[in-house]
């Protein structure tokens, strides 16, 4: 199994970089109010009229604002050489996986057992 290697930590901060940037983009778009760094993007919106939209909206920049979360956690981790470890079980985490999810913190199989939208918190 391959995996993750201080020598790579330029190329997966540059990978980590392009996953903020994109993640900052949609969470842009769908906030009107110019609240920048705010993580708690409740707000409901004055278009009662569009609610179906809205709720499309409001999950996908929820999952935004968590994925962007994890990649600021990640980043961390790339800084203080904690990078590609599984944060539960302690094992390395296999290359694959890390270059298709750069901000994953935990192996496959942690990850199986442990679904938990709190997990990974600080
Ligand atoms: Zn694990």
């Amino acid at each position: 199994m391959d995996t993750y290697d201080k020598s790579m930590a330029p190329r997966f901060g540059q990978l980590l970089d392009q996953r903020l940037a994109r993640l900052r983009a949609i969470l842009q778009s769908e906030m009107p109010t110019e609240s920048t760094g705010a993580h708690d993007v409740v707000d409901f919106k004055d278009m009662a009229s569009d609610e179906s939209i809205a709720a499309i909206d409001e999950a996908q920049s929820a999952r935004a604002a968590r994925d962007l979360e994890h990649v600021l956690a990640a980043k961390r981790r790339l800084a203080d050489n904690s990078y590609g470890m599984c944060e539960a079980c302690g094992e390395p985490i296999d290359l694959r996986r890390l270059t298709a999810l750069p901000e994953t913190a935990m192996c496959t199989a942690c990850q199986s057992l442990d679904e938990h939208p709190a997990a990974g918190r600080r």
